[in-house]
């Protein structure tokens, strides 16, 4: 049995980023960015008013002070001659600041009369203008890796890049093995169950950015396990749900063997899911995940969401874990890490009664994982703990 950090470390090891692709940036939400990019422009790409109102001299910004309107500058039309002192340009947000401008009086602070406008008592202080690149110039970069959110498109549209350099998404093969198990909607059988972790898994999965393909459920035996691996072929992940304990139909070891898989570790030290698995099967990494429904989905937040990053070029941390006070005492924890289903609220954590493995009910009410590291101490109420947050 290993530690948690040494199998996390040594997933780790068994993948790398995948290569590049460039995608049109409206397809490219959520995709990792591989490489920095940098803009192709100044934004604003000339001084630009921010207001509705007249562009002026600052020195003619005098209370009292009447102005000739000789022009008029639009947001993509600009004004083409300059502005003197005693002139006014009228101009709207968005338009190029005309040259000889150098402040912007808002039209709610002139009194306009035909081409002629007067300045207004005010206590305005703003020039009104954007200046060139306040925002951006022309070389500036987005860094790289880091996962595109809505906001980063907007920023890259402005910067007039229209196609983004991202890490392929990994395409991961989940393969449920269990004689016992149907899919959610067909009539089972008196002694079948659901299965069900393998829907939480591709959920979990997808959403961190992975192709997940849920193939056909491969009963007990060693000829539907050696399909569920060959219809597995080209994945950058396969994953394996059940079979992985010691009982005689547990068979997905043996078969992964079979077919050349090197094993990198087997058993955990940790509670749920101390029966993983790991290794490489070709090209691909192969985790085997327990088939217990909490255990499966506790490993894949410890486990497999890290890998997917690790395979999208994003750092090789763990999943992040967060502190929260203890609102019940605990008794010393044994030598396996302890993933406790647990809630926390205003910071006050507190495990749930049931710990079994086989409970989506209590997993589905959790908001948090609480860790008891191996051979922790008795804790007080009060003492501070970390947890993973679901
Ligand atoms: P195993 O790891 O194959 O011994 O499975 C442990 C327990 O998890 C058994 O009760 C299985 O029926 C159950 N199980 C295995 N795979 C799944 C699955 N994909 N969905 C729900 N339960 C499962
Ligand atoms: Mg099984």
């Amino acid at each position: 049995m290993i530690s948690v950090e040494d199998a996390l470390n040594t997933l780790f090891a068994l993948v790398d980023p995948l290569d590049v692709e460039l995608v049109p940036l409206r397809q490219a939400a959520g995709r990792v960015l591989a490489h920095p990019v940098a803009a192709n422009r100044d934004q604003p790409p000339f001084p630009a008013s921010s207001m509705d109102g007249y562009a002026i001299s600052e020195s003619d910004y005098v209370a009292g002070r009447s102005l000739k309107v000789i022009g008029e500058a639009a947001a993509g039309t600009r004004f083409e001659g300059t502005v003197d002192q005693g002139q006014a340009v009228r101009i709207f947000t968005g338009a190029p600041v005309p040259e000889g401008a150098t402040w912007v009086v808002i039209q709610e602070d002139v009194d306009a009369e035909q081409n002629q406008i007067t300045i207004r008592e005010t206590s305005e202080t703003s020039p009104y203008i954007r200046p060139a690149g306040t925002d951006f110039n022309a070389g500036q970069t987005l860094e790289a890796p880091q996962i595109l959110t809505p906001q980063l498109i907007a920023l890259l549209a402005s910067m007039n890049v229209d196609a983004v350099p991202v890490t392929r998404r990994p395409e991961v093969a989940l393969i449920s093995t269990g004689t016992e198990l149907v899919m959610p909607g067909e009539s089972p059988g008196p002694d079948q169950i659901i299965a069900s972790n393998t829907f939480g898994l591709k959920a979990m999965l997808d959403a961190v950015g992975a192709r997940v393909r849920v193939l056909p459920i491969a009963n007990d035996t060693i000829p539907a396990l050696t399909t569920a691996f060959e219809l597995a072929k080209g994945s950058d992940l396969i994953i394996t749900i059940g079979g992985a304990s010691v009982g005689d139909h547990d068979l997905v070891g043996d078969v992964a063997e079979t077919l050349g898989m090197e094993r990198a570790f087997y058993k955990v030290a940790m509670r749920p899911g101390k029966p993983l698995m790991a290794g490489k099967l070709g090209n691909a990494a192969m985790i085997g995940l327990p088939g217990n429904p909490v255990s499966a989905m506790v490993c894949g937040v410890i486990f497999v969401q890290p890998v997917i990053r690790a395979m999208l070029g994003l750092s090789k941390t763990p999943v992040p874990h967060a502190k929260a006070r203890l609102a019940q005492e605990f008794p010393a924890n044994g030598p396996r890490a302890h993933y406790m289903r647990a809630r926390v609220e205003d910071g006050q954590i507190k495990a749930f009664e049931r710990q079994d493995s086989a409970l989506l009910t209590v997993l589905a009410q959790a908001n948090a994982l609480l860790l008891r590291p191996p051979h922790d101490p008795a804790l007080q109420t009060g003492a501070e703990v970390a947890f993973v947050p679901l």
